[in-house]
């Protein structure tokens, strides 16, 4: 065991939030290699990959929000080529976009 006890400054303390506003923080000192104290699940590593227990319908599992994501980015492509397609008599287009 070392004699140097561990430095106990800002950046050793555990994020979690208190209830006694957002920018109050517990202020117990974190699980070395972790963001947050015993108390707030800093030995707990959390349900295992591919975990269903609390499945509902979905929305947020990580295969919805990526083709979410993609189908957006897609969006926002097809509205910039028909911005740019509208505006076509009125300023020559920048097809480095497209
Ligand atoms: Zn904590």
């Amino acid at each position: 065991m070392s004699n140097n006890p561990v430095q106990f400054n800002e950046d050793n303390r555990c994020l979690a939030r208190t209830r006694k506003g957002k920018s109050a923080f517990c202020q117990a000192r974190k699980v070395t290699g972790k963001k947050r104290c015993r108390m707030h699940g800093g030995t707990n590593d959390g349900a295992p990959k591919g975990n269903k227990n609390a499945f509902k319908h979905g929305r947020y599992s990580r295969e919805v929000i990526e083709k979410r994501k993609s189908v957006m980015k897609f969006k926002r492509e097809f509205m910039e080529l028909l911005r740019i397609i509208k505006n076509k008599d009125k300023e020559k287009p920048d097809l480095s976009l497209v």
